[in-house]
């Protein structure tokens, strides 16, 4: 696994808190979703903090507080988090095209058709394909 995240996506690295793993836990498809977000977020708080951006049951999940104070509260930040974990849910995770999700062996994935059969590995499974003749 590769640590290099593009460049637009170092300014949201910045803001992980000490502590937490510099890591995002998503696929690429995601980065420009997330490269919004960072870019939205840092307007409604300038300062605000990151402990974790992983994908979780086939959906974004972004923590983050709107400041290094964890009693701050700001609605429009929490919405607009949770408006762009909705968003995930109908972006392929591999490569951002519109997606569903599927449970791929036991997991939740939000993927295209492509990669869903890519993740599945039916397509190219001889044992699946009934007999010619
Ligand atoms: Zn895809």
């Amino acid at each position: 696994m590769t640590e290099a995240y593009p460049p637009e996506l170092r300014g949201l690295i910045k803001r992980i808190a000490p502590g937490w793993p510099e890591l995002l836990e998503v696929g690429a498809g995601w980065y420009p979703l997330l490269s919004r977000l960072d870019a939205t977020l840092s307007i409604i708080a300038p300062n605000y903090v990151v402990q974790q951006v992983k994908s979780k049951f086939g959906s974004l999940s972004f923590y983050a507080d709107p400041s290094a104070d964890p009693s701050q509260f700001d609605a429009v930040f929490a919405e607009t988090i949770r408006a762009a974990e909705w968003e995930s849910t109908e972006r392929c995770e591999a490569c951002g095209a519109p997606a569903r999700q599927y449970v791929i062996k036991m997991w939740v994935s939000t993927l295209c058709v492509r990669h869903a059969q890519e993740a599945n590995g039916n397509a190219a499974d001889p044992a699946s394909t009934p007999p010619a003749g």
